[in-house]
């Protein structure tokens, strides 16, 4: 078989997408297909109300937090998070890497971030200083760190709401819902097709900034506000469903702590290849590693091609190599992988 390592869009389940294949043609009825079904029709109504109930399940949301889900990807909450929730004008974003940069960066379109460097402990866990969270509407995180290949292991407390930009991690792991005030996520790795947004927002937060109609979150609550990305809505209800029965995000995590760790300790006895992250804020669902030599990463990434495994090229500003096991890549996906280095191995060993 064939398996894509991208860091995103990733995987979807392949009894996932035979579903999705045969609905394409026959969703409301035979001849109908969920991509003209309206999202205002009583069947699609029944795909969001799932979707949003499978979601809570799964998470463990209370009813005092909305879902919503809406277009523009992670990047368009880089700049709904400062618009709707500003009052003094000033948040706090931690910098972990590419994508937290690009969120303080269109932030600052809305008032003063304070830069908050990461603290790295002896076992290498990830953390932050609290004492420097001060008079900000908020405190920004980037929970899992897909182009880095790192994570937070420690969360400390604050007093202002956190921010958890969860696109890479969310129902990878666990995510304590009610320690943040808004955790938001792309799709397109852990939950479906790319087109959709999933926002989980506490609702004390939602107050109206006079904002235009669709950035403005109280517009989106408990409703369809405008056309949403039906056929992707549609995917990540079966794509939740599938989690479900797989045992929940106990069980994802569970697989993802397998699989990184069958990666991670073949790349520590390797003599051709080696992690880029060490200790315990290893990522467990993007794994950067290299030979330490550009033309053998790319020589790598060939012989890899050559034997179905895909996608396997580092991020363009880390460089190397990187594999990116989200929930729907199996075990053998992740053992296929070691087998496929260690004939690497074999043949570049000196
Ligand atoms: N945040 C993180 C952690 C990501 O990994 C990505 C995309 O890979 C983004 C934000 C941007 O997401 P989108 O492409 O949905 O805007």
């Amino acid at each position: 078989s064939t398996y894509t390592y991208s860091a995103g869009p990733g995987m979807l389940p392949k009894e996932v997408m035979q579903e999705i294949q045969q609905h394409l043609l026959t969703f409301e009825y035979d001849g109908i297909s969920i991509i003209e079904t309206s999202h205002r029709s009583e069947s699609f109504q029944h795909v969001v109300d799932s979707l949003e109930a499978r979601l809570r399940r799964l998470m463990h949301i209370p009813e005092n937090y909305a879902v919503l889900w809406l277009q523009g990807g992670a990047t368009l909450q880089f700049s709904m998070i400062p618009m709707n929730l500003r009052n003094q004008n000033r948040f706090a974003y931690v910098d972990t890497g590419v994508w937290s940069k690009k969120a303080m960066e269109d932030a600052k379109h809305f008032g003063q971030v304070d830069v908050i460097h990461p603290l790295i402990d002896e076992a290498g866990g990830m953390s932050f200083e609290p004492s420097l969270v001060q008079d900000v509407d908020y405190l920004h995180v980037t929970l899992n760190n897909t182009i880095e290949g790192t994570r937070f292991t420690n969360l400390p407390e604050t007093t202002v709401p956190i921010i958890a930009d969860a696109s890479s991690n969310i129902l990878a792991e666990h995510i304590d819902v009610e320690r943040f005030g808004v955790i938001y996520a792309g799709a397109q790795k852990n939950i479906g097709p790319a087109g959709l947004t999933v926002i989980i927002i506490r609702r004390d937060l939602i107050q109206s900034k006079e904002l235009p109609s669709y950035l403005d979150y109280a517009s989106h609550v408990d409703t369809l506000f405008n056309t949403p990305s039906t056929l992707s809505m549609y995917a990540a209800e079966r794509v939740l469903k599938w989690v479900e029965d797989q045992g929940g995000v106990e069980a994802m995590e569970r697989l993802n702590r397998e699989k990184s760790e069958a990666v991670y300790s073949f790349l520590e006895q390797s003599n051709v290849f080696s992690p880029l992250v060490s200790g315990e804020r290893r990522s467990l669902t993007n794994i950067p590693f290299t030979t330490g030599d550009h033309g053998r990463d790319l020589s790598f990434q060939q012989f890899a091609i050559e034997r179905g495994l895909l996608e396997l090229g580092g991020h363009r500003s880390v460089g190397g190599l990187r594999a990116s096991l989200y929930n729907a890549m199996p075990r053998e996906g992740a053992e296929r992988l070691v087998d496929v280095m260690r004939a690497f191995e074999e043949e570049n060993d000196v």
